[in-house]
């Protein structure tokens, strides 16, 4: 057995749950760019932004002086019935690898939707039934955020609508019940039940869907109905705001045991986790109180940070949101069908595109053999089954350890493991069936995708 001594694994009592989300926007020298309108190309305000988001989480969106937003007593009281999520120290997989470093990893998988998005979900629910809405409508890739949702709708009686990305809606149905079980209708997208599904289908006909095209459907159904409003389980910075209760709490448990982290490392998806988690930290950072090296970890069959460029560019592709800089490859890229492990999003949160512009955070990017290979490392040495997204994370810290093991330095790893693979078997399945394949894509098929990125004055990369 390999050994467990304290700290092992740092459960925070409840009255040290945070009571106020950290903004990190209001310590950026560099702030991340304003959105833009798709059309006019002018800056978007609240009044504009509040007819497709809540009002609360426009006001959110568009925050970039407030540096704690108060965390409501009601999303306070459901974060209890999952958090704080506990911070657990790598021992055996420490004592595996041979390394002097010390890995600690803040679990995000206890709870029914399995990941992080329901610590966003929940205070998006929140916003509005306080606004007095009857329902919200959004878009799911691999099912993660419907389930949240689904889940954070139905504690507050809202009506939820989930426009699910076919291949997934086909591939996962277990996904689709548990929100069904929830009370959220699910429509395969792209869907003949709005005008963009029918334009994507037309022009692309048997499409497996894609999230940009989720995405499009489900503002789509949103503006086109009175009392609802869409909301998004990513990208976004409100949500990379509710998601710094994971930094947060990972920050108070390791100062109460005086253990300072070297490396933070955290799969980007759409950056709301990464973002979370090292948020806090960075604050540390900019303000000169301490220093740390963040890791983002992508696909290589997605690789938005490592080979997209930095510009202004569509969330989605109908084209119907508002425009946000960030690194992009392209909202009309579509990472290839093999590709199973998840982070599938062509953009990349506007927050950590800044940061990362700034050489403030690194990025890599990791091929999905070499990612389900640590997953299933870490599930038989650690017992918990990752998902493949937090796989990302695992694998850049194991590589990390290993290169201290090659070094003899004593560094402290930390990283997020945001939820559990529980609904992933099929692509568990393929690798253990050595069906995997590895797909990077050519600069041809990344060229593709940067053909769409729009072209503005002021809008060059
Ligand atoms: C959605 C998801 C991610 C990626 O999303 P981010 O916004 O980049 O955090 C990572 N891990 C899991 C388990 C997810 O469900």
């Amino acid at each position: 057995m390999c050994k467990n001594e304290i700290p092992y694994k740092i459960y925070l009592s409840e009255k040290e749950l945070p009571i106020a989300w950290y903004n990190v926007r209001a310590e950026m020298k560099n702030k991340p760019a304003p959105l833009l309108n798709p059309e006019t190309h002018k800056q978007i305000g609240l009044n504009e932004l509040s007819q497709i988001f809540c009002e609360e989480l426009a006001k959110q969106e568009l925050n970039d002086t407030d540096k704690w937003i108060e965390i409501p007593e009601d999303i306070r009281k459901f974060y209890k019935m999952f958090r704080p999520s506990p911070l657990i120290r790598a021992y055996c997989l420490e004592e595996q690898l041979g390394t002097p470093a010390k890995i600690y990893y803040k679990f995000e998988g206890n709870n029914t939707s399995g990941s992080h998005k329901l610590n966003s979900a929940i205070a998006q629910a929140y916003y509005a039934k306080k606004q007095g809405l009857k329902g919200v409508t959004t878009e799911t890739g691999a099912g993660q955020w419907g389930t949240a949702l689904s889940m954070a709708c139905a504690y507050f009686g809202l009506d939820c609508r989930v426009f699910m990305v076919k291949c997934s809606y086909e591939q996962k149905p277990f996904r689709r019940e548990v929100m069904r079980t929830y009370g959220a209708s699910v429509t395969p997208s792209p869907s003949d039940t709005t005008k963009v599904g029918r334009k994507i289908l037309e022009r692309f006909p048997g499409t497996s869907g894609s999230l940009g095209c989720a995405i499009s459907e489900a503002v789509e159904a949103a503006l086109s109905e009175d009392g609802y409003r869409y909301v998004l389980g990513s990208v976004l910075s409100q949500v990379l705001i509710h998601q710094t209760v994971i930094g947060l709490e990972a920050m108070t448990a390791l100062d109460k045991y005086g253990v300072n982290p070297d490396i933070i490392i955290g799969c980007a998806g759409g950056g709301s986790n990464l973002g979370g988690l090292i948020s806090p930290f960075m604050g540390r950072k900019l303000r000169g109180e301490a220093d740390y090296r963040f890791i983002a970890v992508e696909p290589a069959s997605c690789p938005s940070f490592t080979r997209g460029k930095f510009a202004y560019d569509y969330c989605d592709t109908g084209h119907v949101t508002p425009l946000a800089k960030m690194y992009t490859l392209g909202s009309n890229f579509i990472p290839s069908a093999n590709h199973s492990g998840g982070l599938r999003y062509h953009g990349m949160s506007s927050i950590l595109s800044q940061l990362y512009d700034d050489k403030l955070i690194e990025a890599r990017s990791v091929t999905q053999t070499e990612v389900f290979e640590a997953a299933r490392q870490f599930a038989r040495i650690e017992g918990i089954l990752p998902a493949p997204e937090s796989s990302h994370a695992i694998r850049a810290a194991i590589d990390e350890a290993l290169k201290c093991k090659k070094t003899g330095e004593e560094k402290t790893i930390l990283f997020g493991l945001t939820g559990t693979g529980y609904f992933d078997m099929a692509a568990y399945q393929a690798f253990n069936d050595g069906k995997m394949r590895d797909y990077v894509p050519s600069e041809a098929d990344l060229k593709n995708g940067f053909d769409g990125i729009p072209h503005f004055p002021g809008n060059d990369f």
